[in-house]
């Protein structure tokens, strides 16, 4: 029966009808996605922890015990982020001072799918703390793009980008701060959705910048996105930041966008877009037009101030959110010291990272009394103000529509001893997380073997607005090509790209990477 079931293309929407139909049972599915993880994992890295004897045990009882009963997403197998706490199942943050830290209790995004019984297969790798545009901050070793295993699959949630992209997973949930969903999506050819501010719970979530952070799926088509968001969203009690949406999250069915008023920001697509990008996304404007909306230039004017106000206000927050690490509450402990003091300052220099430690550096400048009214209080100035920007283009049009990252994937080790280079990928997803606003990138063709991502931006609590365009879209630009775990900087070389599947380019991850602990899913 599940012959023929293709992990890199299947939806979860087919899945959910297969399984409804009992055309497939729970564990047959969650045989195909962790066979698929042994065939190729070793080459993509896209998890910290596999679970995958939990997910088939959990899978079987879905299928014993739950029957005709089964819940929306039951047995659907998903990817979680590995900043999601899970009760019971090891939570790192992409980070060595989390690297044993053990959840007593489990995300309210997570408890939601779990409520559900979708089957986690495990915990997707990430930039440490969410910190980077690469993956390659992980403390467990970069993830590789499934299109070419010689680049990054964006970040910070690049493990859960990968899984999806590599059929690894059916989805996955990531977190965005400064475009941490969608710029992985982009590079990995997959849809990726941050939701409004305070739409998704963040308990659970382990803080980056919590005036910035947001939950959100990756998933492989915009109706999957909205299955999955429209379980997560609403208000949660144990975040004072979360709100209920104004009207719940509905399956798109639109294929047209007539009367649709669409936004192109002058400084998005001046901000060194490379050319490859930008064909495609002119093409994908000229289809919106084509689907009956009208797309007009606009200004976001202090655009090039957001960056620089983003890298003084997220290092700041972090500062503060990361101060907690100090090897008596959680994780890791040095043993490299002989008093408290020291014990302290140990358990930080070993367990950080060095993007960690520079924005701690960063931050805490930022924030010391002398400087705060001059870098904090100046960039809160500025964040109001791309804030009106934007608040001034939606008088005018419906939706903002731009590329998502000015590139393609780039190579492993490219951009890693250039932070501020890094830091561009985020020059059209940053403006819209100081803002708040919801904005989901799907995939709009391919630029030299490589997936183009095209971002929509709507206004506060617009999510339904957006899954509608963005369905109508997907649909006219019929984006159906699948990764080739190629390697091009193998094959330019001769002998490391020709991998056999199953046979890794790399040495593979730490020992626990694949370790299947006794856990609970
Ligand atoms: N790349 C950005 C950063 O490094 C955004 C990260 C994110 O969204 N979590 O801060």
């Amino acid at each position: 029966m599940t012959a023929g079931l293709d992990p890199l293309r299947l939806t979860a929407r087919e899945a959910r009808r297969l399984l409804t139909d009992g055309e497939i049972a729970a564990s047959e599915l969650t045989k195909i996605y962790l066979d698929q993880i042994a065939r190729v994992e070793d080459r993509v890295h896209a998890f910290i922890l596999v679970t995958a004897d939990n997910a088939a045990k959990y899978a079987t009882e879905i299928d014993r015990e739950m029957g005709a009963t089964r819940g929306a997403l039951a047995g659907l197998p998903t990817a979680i982020k590995d900043n999601m706490v899970t009760e019971g199942v090891t939570t790192t943050c992409g980070s060595k001072i989390l690297g044993n830290y053990q959840p007593v209790y489990t995300a309210t995004a997570v408890r939601r799918i779990w409520g559900d019984h979708i089957v986690m297969l495990g915990k997707a790798n990430m930039d440490e703390f969410a910190m980077g545009s690469s993956t390659e901050n992980s403390a467990f070793g970069p993830t590789r793009n499934p299109w070419d295993l010689a680049t990054v699959p964006g970040g910070s949630s690049g493990g859960s980008a990968a899984a999806v992209a590599a059929g690894e997973a059916l989805w996955a949930l990531g977190s965005d701060t400064g475009g941490s969903i969608r710029q992985p999506a982009a590079l990995c050819g997959v849809v990726g959705m941050k939701p409004t501010y305070g739409a998704v719970s963040r308990y659970g979530l382990v803080a980056f910048a919590s005036s910035l952070d947001q939950i959100g799926p990756l998933t492989r088509t915009v109706y999957d996105c909205a299955l999955l968001l429209r379980r997560i969203a609403g208000h949660d009690p144990c975040d004072s930041t979360s709100v209920a949406l104004p009207s719940e999250i509905e399956l798109p069915t639109a294929e047209r966008l007539d009367g649709l008023r669409c936004g192109i920001p002058t400084e998005y697509v001046a901000a060194g877009i490379e050319p490859g990008v930008l064909s495609r996304f002119e093409q994908t404007v000229a289809l919106i037009e084509e689907l009956g909306a009208t797309c007009v230039e606009i200004s976001l004017p202090h655009t090039e101030y957001a960056l620089p106000a983003y890298y003084i206000i997220a290092p700041a927050e972090a500062s503060a959110n990361l101060a907690r690490f100090d090897g008596v509450r959680y994780g890791y402990r040095s043993v490299h010291a002989d008093d408290l003091t020291e014990m302290y300052e140990a358990t930080r220099g070993e367990g950080f990272g060095p993007e960690v430690k520079r924005r701690i550096m960063i931050g805490t400048y930022a924030l010391s009394s002398g400087y705060y009214q001059a870098y904090y209080g100046q960039a809160q100035k500025v964040r109001t103000l791309v804030r009106r920007d934007f608040d001034t283009a939606f008088a005018q049009v419906d939706l903002i529509v731009s590329p998502t990252s000015p590139t393609v994937a780039f190579c492993l080790g490219s951009r890693t001893a250039d932070p501020l280079a890094m830091y561009q990928s985020d020059i059209c997803t940053i403006p819209v997380n100081l803002a708040g606003l919801p904005a989901i990138s799907i995939p709009c063709g391919l630029s030299d073997h490589l997936p183009v991502g095209f971002q929509l931006v709507g206004p506060a609590f617009s999510e339904n607005r957006l899954l509608a365009a963005a369905h109508a879209l997907e649909g006219a630009i019929g984006f159906t090509a699948v990764p080739t775990f190629c390697d091009s900087r193998g094959a330019s070389h001769g002998a490391a790209g020709q991998a056999e599947p199953g046979a890794p380019t790399e040495p593979a991850g730490p020992d626990r990477r694949a370790a299947d602990e006794d856990q609970r899913r």
